[in-house]
């Protein structure tokens, strides 16, 4: 057997690139292998988020010790083999790309040499990522031709003495230097000791990528005091040439109204959440992590239900994943939308009733206000409900204001629940540094009651004290505040795009108190 031929017994390891920081920069083959594989090791530059809601065992190589030394990748090396030789797929999650200055390449020789078959999923490297979100293009029409990247050092701090600095002075295209700020001065001094401009335009990204990150522009001779000032620190990406000045008119992610903001969204739904996806296009660092998972209840109660649907009146439903799995035992027991043909329906929300239209159900009642009480109105005028029997699909444990509203319209409720929210601990952990971790410019946003109590419990009433949250209406504004959050955004029409708005009215003031 060649070394790279799957083999299901022998194991395999995958070295993926995990991106440069933003999370959603990983490649899909590279996300797919994560959810799927039953190891995965990284270190100090993968994102926490990735590792959220793996099932895999977790491998921490980045912590322990300091020493970037031989012995270390030694033991790395080991650690591959072992878990693969026990029969697992491995992947070993690296920064930006693996084969671009991260030792990936002397990974994949051990690997090789001890016949583990192996994979290379490349990465987004940051050399070019830290650049773009700083709206420098590494190459130009009629500017650059030519991009280079160099390692500020190959061991310890030592300028890197394989690199011919005197070329790269000479190519004129455009230089991405992956180093520390330590080993800055001496790579100025040989560019410009081999003939560089002094005034080349020059910049430092520090954190390129994330919500933290920071850009210093300057000159070749005046990049180091630049980056001293600014007090930036590793990690940072430098570039050197023409290029630089293009940023004037390109940069993109630092115009952004939410531009600096690391936000929470805790979501007990948690595939394709739009909070998620439109906070991000306002420009912040967006850390979605499912505060919840949702576990599927035996769905006996609710067969038995389907099996004696003309016994109802009305059918409600609370949730986008309520009527997925409702469908899915309806499915089941070999029914359709028809079944549902002689009862009158009820959607909590938009989201609810988008998710019945696209089952072909156009929901009766839906309510203006997208919370129990404006359904409860909405409810109390119609001459339909007294003497009615309802049945009222949800999740278990969930508020019963609806159900107990509707009984006293002389409505009677049977409640079946569908599915029932667990902790997860791996995102337990993740939502306990992001709040300890937080600044001036953090926020956690809330779209249920259900999702306070999971972050209180993730991560303990006192930390939570004093957390600036952002939620979707009264009722969670309470819960938030009861558990010590500082509310201090509210979706005034309990809509996501509606919260969003107003995070970024918020942010922008906040901006503009900022600027004086
Ligand atoms: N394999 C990685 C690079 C590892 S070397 C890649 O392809 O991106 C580590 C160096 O990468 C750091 O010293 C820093 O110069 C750079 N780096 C990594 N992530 C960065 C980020 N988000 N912003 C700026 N520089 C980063």
């Amino acid at each position: 057997m060649s070394p790279n031929e799957p083999d299901a017994k022998a194991g395999m390891v995958y070295l993926v690139g995990a991106g440069p920081g933003d999370p959603g920069l990983i490649t899909v083959r590279g996300r797919a292998l994560l959810s799927t594989c039953d190891a995965v090791v990284y270190d100090a530059l993968a994102d926490p988020a990735l590792l959220v809601g793996l099932r895999a065992e977790r491998h921490d190589v980045g912590k322990r010790g300091g020493s970037p030394g031989g012995a270390r990748q030694d033991e790395i090396n080991t650690l591959l083999v072992r878990l693969a030789t026990q029969g697992k797929r491995v992947v070993r999650l690296k920064g930006g790309d693996p084969f671009v200055f991260g030792r990936g390449s002397e990974e994949a020789q051990a690997l090789a040499a001890a016949m583990v078959p192996f994979e290379v999923v490349p990465g987004v490297t940051a050399g070019v990522a830290a650049p773009a979100y700083a709206g420098i293009p590494v190459t130009h029409r009629g500017v650059s031709a030519s991009v280079t990247f160099v390692t500020g050092h190959e061991d310890g701090n030592k300028v890197a003495p394989t690199v011919d600095w005197a070329a790269l002075a000479r190519v004129r295209g455009t230089l991405v230097l992956y180093m520390g700020v330590r080993t800055l001065p001496r790579i100025v001094e040989e560019l410009r000791n081999n003939g560089l401009a002094a005034d080349t335009p020059a910049a430092a990204v520090q954190w390129g990528t994330r919500a933290d990150q920071r850009t210093v522009v300057a000159t070749l001779a005046t990049l180091e005091d630049a980056v001293i000032e600014a007090g930036l620190k590793a990690p940072v990406i430098f570039v050197i040439g023409e290029v630089v000045s293009l940023r004037e008119e390109i940069a993109w992610l630092e115009r952004r109204p939410l531009f600096g903001w690391r936000i929470l969204v805790t979501r007990a739904q948690s595939p394709a959440s739009t909070l998620a996806a439109q906070l991000a296009e306002a420009g912040a660092e967006v850390v979605e992590l499912p505060a919840t998972r949702i576990e599927a209840l035996d769905p006996g109660r609710v067969r038995g239900a389907i099996a004696h649907l003309e016994a109802y009146d009305w059918i409600a439903f609370t949730s986008q994943k309520g009527v997925e799995l409702f469908w899915d035992v309806l499915r089941g027991s070999g029914l359709d939308a028809r079944a549902l043909a002689a009862l009158r329906v009820i959607a909590v929300g938009p989201a609810t009733a988008g998710a019945l239209l696209d089952r072909g159900i156009a929901a009766d009642v839906t309510p203006e206000r997208f919370v129990a009480e404006g359904l409860l109105e909405a409810l109390a005028q119609r001459a339909d409900v007294p003497g009615t029997r309802v049945l009222y699909l949800a999740a278990e444990g969930a508020r019963e204001v609806l159900p107990n509203g509707l009984n006293a319209l002389g409505a009677r409720v049977d409640i079946v629940p569908l599915y029932r929210s667990v902790a997860d601990p791996a995102s337990n952990e993740a939502m306990r540094g992001f709040v300890l971790g937080r600044d001036e410019r953090s926020l956690v946003t809330f779209t249920s009651a259900s999702a306070v109590h999971a972050l209180l419990a993730a991560v303990g009433k006192e930390a939570c004290a004093g957390v600036p949250a952002a939620t979707i209406g009264p009722a969670t504004s309470v819960a938030a505040r009861e558990a010590g959050f500082d509310v201090c955004v509210e979706a005034s029409r309990s809509t996501i795009p509606n919260l969003v708005e107003e995070i970024v009215g918020y942010g922008t003031a906040r901006l503009s108190e900022a600027l004086g």
